[in-house]
C-alpha cells in the first residue's frame, strides 16, 4: 500500500502492493480501540480576521495520542479510517470533542466558531445533519458555534445529496466552508446553488504566492470571485509576515497558518488568545 498523493483522502489503493497491509491492519485494529478509549484529541488553529485583528474562529484538527507511537497526525491514520469503515465513527467522535470544547469556550464568554473537517465519505451518512443538530441542541449551542469544512470532492460525489445535507445544516444555523478551494476537479457551478459561507484557499497557492505570479493571480482572483458571491475568504498555509501583508493588500478576509499559530491544544490556544488581547493591536504577532 502506498500513498499516491500526499493529500489525505484522495489516494488510491493499489492491489498487489501489499507490503504494508499488515501495518495497515494493525493500525485499523488499534484505531478501533482508540475510538472506544478516547485516544483521539483535537488541536485548534486560530483563524485571524485581518481587518479587525480578531479571532472569529478556530479549526479543529484531529490527532491520535497513540499509546506507543506518540502523537500521530491525520496523514498517519485518516486513510485507514476511511478504507476501514471507521470514518463515520471518527467524525462523530471529533464533532463531540469539538462541541464539548465550544461549550466550554461559550461558558468562558469566548465567541469562537469551531470548524470541523468532513471527509467526502461523510456524504454517505444519511443521519449526519440530524446528528449534528441534536449534538448542538444537547449542549445548548447555536448552530453558528459550528462550521463544517467540506472539500470540492464532497460537493461533487453526489451534488443533490450534498445540497440536501448542506441546506439542512444551514437551516440549523451551521456555517459551511469549502476547504482546499481550487484543488478539486469540480466545476464552479456548485458555487451558484450551495449555501457556502467561506472559501479556504489551498496552501499550495498561498505558500508560493510571492515568487509565483500564477499562484498569486489565482489567490487574487479567488478573493474577487468569493467576494462577488458574498463569501468570506480564508488563506490557509500563511507561513510568513510577507505573505500575510500581501494577502491584506489583496483584500483577503482571514488568515490561518504557522505565521499566526500552529494547531495547539485547547489550553494553549486559550493562553494564545488571552496574550493577544492583552497586546496593543500594532504589536501582535500578526505583522
Ligand atoms: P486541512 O483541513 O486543509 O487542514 C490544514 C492542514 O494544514 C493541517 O494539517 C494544518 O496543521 C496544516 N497547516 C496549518 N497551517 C499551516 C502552514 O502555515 N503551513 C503548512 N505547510 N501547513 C499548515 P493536519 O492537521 O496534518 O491535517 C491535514 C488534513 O487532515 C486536513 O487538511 C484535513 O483534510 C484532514 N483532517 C484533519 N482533522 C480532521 C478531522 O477531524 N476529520 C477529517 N475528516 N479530516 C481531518
Ligand atoms: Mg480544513
Ligand atoms: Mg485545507
Ligand atoms: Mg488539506
Amino acid at each position: 500500500y502506498t500513498a499516491k498523493s500526499s493529500r489525505v483522502g484522495q489516494h488510491v489503493y493499489s492491489p498487489g502492493d501489499d507490503s504494508n497491509d499488515e501495518a495497515r491492519l494493525r493500525t485499523l485494529h488499534e484505531l478501533r480501540i482508540a475510538l472506544a478509549e478516547n485516544q483521539l484529541v483535537l488541536h485548534y488553529q486560530p483563524k485571524v480576521h485581518l481587518a479587525t485583528d480578531t479571532v472569529p474562529g478556530v479549526e479543529a484538527l484531529v490527532r491520535w495520542n497513540h499509546p506507543t507511537r506518540g502523537l500521530l497526525y491525520p496523514a498517519a491514520f485518516l486513510d485507514v479510517a476511511e478504507n476501514g469503515g471507521l470514518m463515520r465513527t471518527l467524525t462523530r467522535v471529533v464533532l463531540e470533542l469539538a462541541l464539548d470544547q465550544a461549550m466550554l469556550w461559550q461558558a468562558q464568554g469566548r465567541t469562537v466558531t469551531v470548524a470541523v473537517n468532513l471527509s467526502s465519505r461523510s456524504l454517505a451518512d444519511y443521519q449526519l445533519a440530524g446528528v449534528v443538530t441534536s449534538m448542538l441542541t444537547d449542549r445548548g449551542l447555536p448552530g453558528s458555534a459550528l462550521m463544517l469544512e467540506v472539500t470540492e470532492e464532497f460537493l461533487l460525489v453526489d451534488r443533490d445529496r450534498a445540497r440536501n445535507i448542506l441546506l439542512r445544516l444551514r437551516n440549523a444555523g451551521v456555517l459551511i466552508a469549502v476547504d482546499d478551494f481550487g484543488t478539486g476537479y469540480s466545476s464552479l457551478a456548485y458555487l451558484r446553488d450551495l449555501p457556502i459561507d467561506e472559501l479556504k484557499l489551498d496552501q499550495s497557492f498561498v505558500i508560493p504566492m510571492l515568487d509565483d505570479d500564477r499562484a498569486s493571480a489565482l489567490v487574487a482572483s479567488s478573493i474577487h470571485l468569493g467576494h462577488s458571491l458574498g463569501m468570506r475568504i480564508v488563506a490557509e498555509g500563511v507561513e510568513t509576515a510577507e505573505v500575510l501583508q500581501q494577502l491584506e493588500r489583496f483584500g483577503c478576509d482571514v488568515a490561518q497558518g504557522y505565521q499566526l499559530s500552529r494547531p495547539i491544544p485547547a489550553a494553549e490556544l486559550e493562553r494564545w488568545l488571552d496574550a493577544r488581547t492583552a497586546l496593543p493591536a500594532g504589536m501582535r504577532a500578526i505583522r
